[in-house]
């Protein structure tokens, strides 16, 4: 599936700003921009629609925990932020998506090629980078829900 950073990368760092922002709307557009630098973070991609499905299952699964996360740490009031953060830094791959399987025009900047995209298909650097992203993510989120209110 070309055009995407896993979404767990993209999700966690949306979540994460939207944590650190703690407005929801805030938190859905810095969501969205950041998938803009994340998308030119040198990457693989996934190659089959199951690892997909597998990430946004995982994604899912992370964003849950987190939730109940912040409700055990009475920060119930972060958890809207932390998930339109996490909505808008995957909503762009939505296009990717629907594409897969109807090849419509993509608009988002670098899927249509317009900001590069840099692709690592094979070795293991490609998988790292959102390894460090992912990393990276979960210790704002952290340090963010340490933050007095
Ligand atoms: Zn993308």
């Amino acid at each position: 599936m070309r055009s995407a950073v896993i979404s767990l990368a993209h999700g966690l760092t949306g979540a994460a700003l939207g944590v650190m922002l703690r407005h929801p709307a805030a938190a859905l557009l810095a969501g969205v921009i950041s998938h803009i630098p994340l998308d030119e973070t040198p990457h693989r991609d996934y190659r089959t629609a199951l690892a997909a499905i597998v990430d946004l299952v995982a994604t899912a699964a992370v964003l849950a925990m987190a939730c109940i996360y912040l409700h055990r740490r009475q920060r119930a009031e972060l958890v809207l932020p932390l998930l339109l953060g996490a909505v808008g830094g995957i909503l762009p791959d939505l296009e990717v998506a629907i594409g897969y399987f109807y090849h419509q025009r993509l608009f988002f900047p670098t899927h249509t090629g317009l900001l590069p995209h840099p692709q690592l298909q094979s070795g293991n650097l490609g998988i790292w980078t959102q390894v460090v992203v992912i990393l990276l993510d979960l210790l704002c989120l952290g340090v963010a829900t340490a933050a007095p209110r």
